[in-house]
């Protein structure tokens, strides 16, 4: 892929704050008009990395471009033309749906203002409410309006830091419905989510833990490069059986998913055996393992956060 084909092309970008690694050398090369999804803990250290890209945090070490410019110094540039939408952002809940616009409208010294105020609240069928507070408006109807706000300089990348945290199932759903509109209008996305159902939509996902990059790819590479087993129960007796299985050593890990349990490990011989001897009156299935039982596991490899000793 050439520098001219990604919007993000950034290596070994660290950053610390006070003795604290955040980031720890993470590379990140996303090609124009692709949807990637950011994943990783709580203080993985997606937020920072965002900042680092659309030049708003100074990078300790590391280098790169994000849309042809450089990070370091030509973040105004890459401003311009990057739609950030930060964590927990909301409107002001104190202003109508017009004046949050029309502020966000000023920020970006946008000319003809109030015509693309017009355009935005048409596009979003919202003109007539546009005097309400936006206090009043729920959750996903404030992050829509968020989406919008931040796509009305036409910037050329999106960064969404945990855009629906929070927000109902279907207002998740309208959101990436609007998501992948603006991606086949030609936009590019970076995202950051918790949650599976949403990372399973992104063209590639990038997984961090501890500062660095554990993973990336397609959700099929995901699971295929982690080389986990897993079989899966359902029925009255699964309730209990966690924790027995969880002691043994050939069960990486154990996890509910809904009535179901899953249990995982790197070697399916041991970890057949050790499911059929300790839970014999169980019927197991073998499954291919889901994003989820992968996170698990890369999480459980990552063990303990040392970055504030390094
Ligand atoms: P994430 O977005 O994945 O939850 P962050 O990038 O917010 O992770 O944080 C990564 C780590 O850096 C965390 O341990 C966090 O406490 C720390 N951190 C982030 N911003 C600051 C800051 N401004 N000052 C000190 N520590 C910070
Ligand atoms: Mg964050």
């Amino acid at each position: 892929m050439t520098k001219q084909e990604l919007a993000v092309d950034v290596r070994g970008l660290v950053k610390r704050f006070g003795n604290k690694i955040a980031v720890n050398g993470v590379d990140i090369q996303l090609p124009k008009g692709q949807v990637w999804g950011f994943l990783g803990p709580n203080g993985s250290g997606k937020t920072t990395t965002i900042r680092m890209i659309c030049g708003l945090l100074s990078t300790d070490e590391g280098s790169g471009h994000c849309l042809g410019f450089d990070i370091i110094k030509q973040a105004p540039q890459i401003r311009r033309l990057t739609g950030y939408m930060t964590q927990k952002f909301s409107f002001w809940n104190d202003l109508t749906i017009r004046e949050n616009l029309d502020f966000v409208a000023r920020l970006y010294a946008l000319p003809k203002r109030r015509t693309v105020v017009d355009n935005t609240l048409e596009k979003l069928q919202l003109q007539h409410r546009q005097n309400q507070l936006a206090g009043q408006l729920s959750g996903g109807w404030k992050q829509r309006l968020a989406l919008a706000a931040v796509t009305m300089h036409n910037p050329k990348l999106l960064l969404l830091d945990e855009p629906t945290a929070g927000v109902d199932p279907q207002a998740r759903r309208d959101f990436w419905d609007e998501i992948h509109h603006l991606s086949a209008s030609g936009l590019t996305v970076l995202v950051s989510t918790h949650y599976m159902d949403e990372a399973e939509r992104c063209d590639k996902i990038v997984y961090l833990a501890h500062g660095q990059l554990i993973t990336q790819g397609t959700v099929q590479d995901i699971i295929s490069n982690a080389k986990l087993f897993t079989y899966k129960a359902i029925g009255e007796g699964v309730r209990l059986a966690a924790e027995t299985l969880r002691a043994q050593p050939a069960v990486a890990h154990a996890a509910y998913f809904g009535s179901a349990l899953h249990v995982s490990g790197y070697d399916q011989s041991a970890l057949l055996s050790a499911i059929q001897s300790h839970t014999p009156n169980i019927h197991w299935q073998a499954v291919e393992p889901s994003l989820e039982d992968v996170f698990i596991a890369l999480m459980d490899n990552a063990g303990q956060d040392k970055r504030s000793y390094q």
